[in-house]
């Protein structure tokens, strides 16, 4: 195999896809995600001001929902893990899935628009996020449109704060054009946002007089929810001034510290994976690394190198691979198990390859696992099984005197072609 075409193969197969979230090959890295009325439940708690609003996910809950509360104006906004909502398209051709309206008889309609329809935005794939949910808000008149967020930056080993006077807008576009109207200011953990530092930057923001006063409070408040809720990000955008002389947050985006889950457990419990691949969250539950693509040979590897390069050398054969699938370096029997049935309950999957390197692993454990997955799961799929390393002898046996129809391979590149023909 000539190693120098795996690059260009991993980037063309791989990081297409989302395997760029795997680059740390740690099983641990999600991050989660709220929608944006979780996150502004989260901000009204800690104090940060956010607008009244009610949820829908159909027309009769929004003319329920309107009854409870009359503002001068409402908006409308389509709840999914993504930005740019405001510029972005459903399928049925329905446009923005921000809507303002003064009349509350539009709500309903506004409402039925966005509730089971797909929304592309520069932020989702091309074929846009479903949206369940409809978040209905009592407008706010914006005089100002600012942008603030705090996140852990590895270049400053800690927090930082970004903030600009120019918000609403794409911050990249800021940032790169008018690179003066950004301010990063980096926050020592346990110094905190001190007054002093929050005067600043509401003073940077442009709030001037008693807004001033007003905004660092907010900001303020925004950093103690930072700290309290182990985010990795609190994005407000926009960050907003009113006439009437409030400061508002509009937008909200937070994201959360995956280690923090065991002490912030309310929070994580409140995970919406219905955007998620269903096999990914299955495979999560099982505390496998799976990232789901569109091929048809299931991989079950250990070691996260290995998988990348099995399904490398998938691909060089001219076969096309169902997922990545990293069970462990500790993989034990019932994984096996586990990854087998997420395998199986695929119907794109048409043939399996095992491929494990028994480092720490004892191979017969793997192919006693082997044995009793295809059995118990009555496994009616081509099987092929590469094994190599510690007590590989031992392994063969198993896989041989179970009598199943199991094709062994010898190294890699056997067991790949050996997987692409039994297609
Ligand atoms: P995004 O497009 O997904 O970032 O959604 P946002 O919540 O940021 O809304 C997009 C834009 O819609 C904001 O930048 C505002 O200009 C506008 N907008 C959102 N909510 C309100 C509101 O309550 N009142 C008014 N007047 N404009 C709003
Ligand atoms: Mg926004």
């Amino acid at each position: 195999m000539a190693t120098s075409t795996l690059p260009r193969m991993l980037t063309k197969a791989l990081l297409d896809r989302k395997l760029l979230a795997l680059t740390s090959l740690s099983p641990s890295v999600r991050h989660l995600n709220l929608l944006e009325y979780q996150s502004k439940d989260l901000l009204d708690k800690h104090g940060v001001t956010v607008q009244k609003f009610k949820m829908a996910e159909s027309a009769e809950q929004a003319k329920e929902a309107v009854k409870t509360f009359v503002p001068a104006e409402y908006v409308v906004k389509a709840q999914i893990l993504a930005g740019g909502r405001g510029k972005g398209t459903f399928d049925n051709g329905f446009k923005g899935g921000v809507h303002l309206t003064k009349d509350a008889s539009n709500v309903p309609m506004l409402v039925s628009s966005m509730a089971g329809h797909r929304l592309r935005t520069k932020q989702t794939p091309k074929s846009g996020i479903l949206v369940r949910k409809v978040m209905i808000a009592e407008s706010v008149d914006i005089l100002r449109e600012t942008y603030f967020c705090i996140l852990m930056d590895r270049e400053y080993n800690g927090p930082v704060i970004i903030a600009s006077p120019d918000g609403g807008v794409d911050i990249e576009e800021v940032a790169e054009k008018t690179p003066d109207r950004l301010r990063t200011l980096p926050v020592d953990i346990h110094q905190g946002v001190t007054d002093q530092m929050a005067s600043e930057l509401a003073a940077f923001l442009d709030f001037k007089g008693d807004l001033q006063a007003k905004a660092a409070g907010e900001i303020q408040a925004l950093w103690k929810l930072f700290l309290a809720v182990d985010a990795t990000q609190v994005e407000i955008n926009p960050f907003i001034e009113t006439p009437q002389g409030q400061v508002v947050a509009v937008d909200a985006k937070i994201q959360f510290d995956d280690n923090a889950e065991f002490r912030q457990r309310e929070i994580f419990a409140q995970e919406d994976t219905s955007e998620s691949d269903p096999r990914e969250v299955e495979a999560a539950n099982h505390n496998l690394n799976y990232i789901g693509m569109d091929g048809n040979i299931g991989c079950l590897v250990n070691g996260a190198g290995l998988a990348m390069a099995t399904m490398d050398i998938i691909k060089l054969h001219g076969g096309e691979p169902a997922n990545f699938l990293d069970c462990g370096g500790g993989v034990q029997e019932e994984q096996v198990k586990n990854a087998f049935q997420l395998l199986t309950s695929d119907p794109n999957v048409k043939a399996i390859l095992v491929n494990v390197f028994g480092g720490i692993v004892n191979c017969a454990t793997i192919a006693n696992g082997i044995v009793n997955a295809s059995k118990s799961i009555s496994l009616d799929l081509p099987l092929v099984v590469r094994l190599e390393g510690t007590n590989v002898e031992e392994a063969r046996r198993i896989l041989s005197d179970s009598r199943l129809p199991i094709q062994t391979a010898s190294d890699l590149e056997d067991a790949a072609k050996k997987a692409v023909a039994s297609l």
